[in-house]
């Protein structure tokens, strides 16, 4: 049996790189980026109008003019006119051009126009207001968004901005999720008073969906000749297995003494941990990695979040950085496993994240998974776990109030 921090250390040494992609724009919300995009050029552009009202040659002010005949009218995406004396003003809309012969933009609010003059109505006007200057916000060829991030919302539109209709990403992983039993049946399917739906798959499909992760889904049946073969097949056809259930001392247990016939190195199997402590990890000489983590939903949800998605991240060379929270309630635990304690999250009035136990009833009991945010990490050293005391987190929910 290792301990966590030695199982965490052994898997990610076997981080991976599995290359890069371009695809097209539509496609890459979510995944990781694996080019630095630039700017194209300045941006702003040009000199942009941030208001509409009239652009004006602020020399006029200071020269005490008080209104201005209206040349021309410029709307935003227009070749900016420019004027031909500083009792002039351009009528110019938001997002124009800012005209050469004129500095400063004094919006609608601050005059009254009436047969073709500008004229203020008493507000004071600043050199360069409400221009957004050429260049301000970053420099042609600058680094506007490094490489080795999730592609976000707002990545995507700076992507857009620059003109960029494909985008170089990291190439992901194939992944095939296998549950094990005879007691599984498909969702579809009635199951009899001694089975029950399987759902272990379905949760890890749509986690890795969420990372932009397509995994292939299959069941098997607890049968050594059947899993042999499959995994035999799988060990050819895919970079990652998770498989769940069938790692324990059960009598129908056939997963670890299949997957070392089939040349599976076997790189630990047990963790001092509860739940998840069957958990079994090795990698096939091609290289296809197995984490095969024991079947209760809870213990292949903890064992997914705290080994598979760090292993995942780190392949991507993502910067990934612990979580901690304070915990809320006193706990113990007394038997001598580094116990994942599911937790409540809630931010308090001084911005503190706090960690409340919501226990529920072992790691067979998934309902109880609805009521938790995060699994809070407590020390194998310690069994009195105090309030307030600070522990990694390993959050699985979007954070919610
Ligand atoms: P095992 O690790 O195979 O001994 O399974 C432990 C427990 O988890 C048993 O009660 C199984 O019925 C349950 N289990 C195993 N795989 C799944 C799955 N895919 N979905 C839901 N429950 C499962
Ligand atoms: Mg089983």
């Amino acid at each position: 049996m290792v301990s966590v921090a030695e199982a965490e250390r052994v898997i990610l040494l076997q981080a991976r790189d599995f290359g890069n992609e371009m695809i097209s724009y539509d496609e890459a919300l979510g995944r990781v980026l694996a080019e630095d995009i630039l700017a194209d050029r300045d941006l702003p552009p040009f000199n942009r109008v941030t208001m509409d009202g009239i652009a004006i040659n602020y020399k006029a002010i200071q020269d005490g003019a008080g209104s201005f005949r209206i040349k021309s009218v410029q709307s935003a995406g227009e070749e900016p006119v420019e004027i031909s004396a500083n009792t002039e003003c351009i009528e110019i809309m938001t997002g124009a051009v800012l005209p050469s012969t004129t500095d400063t933009v004094i919006p609608y609010e601050e005059i009254n126009i009436q047969n073709g003059v500008a004229t203020l109505n008493g507000g004071s006007v600043l050199i360069n207001q409400n221009v957004h200057l050429q260049g301000k916000d970053k420099k042609q060829h600058e680094v506007l968004v490094e490489a080795n991030q999730v592609i976000t919302p707002v990545i995507l539109a700076i992507a857009a901005a620059v003109g960029k209709t494909s985008i170089l990403v990291k190439k992901n992983p194939t992944v095939i999720i296998i549950s094990t039993g005879d007691e599984l049946v498909d969702i579809g399917q009635t199951p009899t008073p001694f089975q029950i739906r399987r759902s272990n798959n379905y949760t890890l499909g749509a986690v890795l969906k969420q990372f932009a992760v397509d995994a292939a889904i299959l069941h098997l049946a607890d049968d050594p000749e059947v899993i042999d073969r499959e995994l035999q097949r799988c060990l050819v056809a895919y970079d990652i297995i998770l498989l769940s259930g069938g790692v324990s001392m059960g009598k129908f247990d056939f997963v670890p003494s299949s997957l070392e016939k089939l040349q599976v190195k076997k790189l630990f199997h047990k963790v001092g941990q509860r739940p998840g402590k069957p958990f079994w990890f090795g990698v096939h000489e091609h290289s296809t990695l197995v984490f095969a983590f024991p079947g209760n939903p809870v213990s292949t949800f903890m064992c997914f979040h705290r080994y598979f998605l760090p292993w995942l991240k780190t392949s991507w060379q993502l910067n990934i950085k612990p979580n901690y929270a304070i915990l809320n309630e006193d706990f113990t635990f007394k038997p001598a496993l580094q116990y994942f304690l599911q937790v409540k999250l809630t931010i308090d009035k001084n911005g503190h994240l706090l960690a409340t136990p919501v226990e529920g009833n072992g790691s067979g009991d998934f309902a109880n998974l609805l009521s938790a945010d995060a699994f809070l990490e407590l020390p194998l050293e310690t069994t009195d776990f105090y309030k307030g005391t600070v522990f990694p987190v390993w959050p699985f929910k979007p954070f919610q109030q």
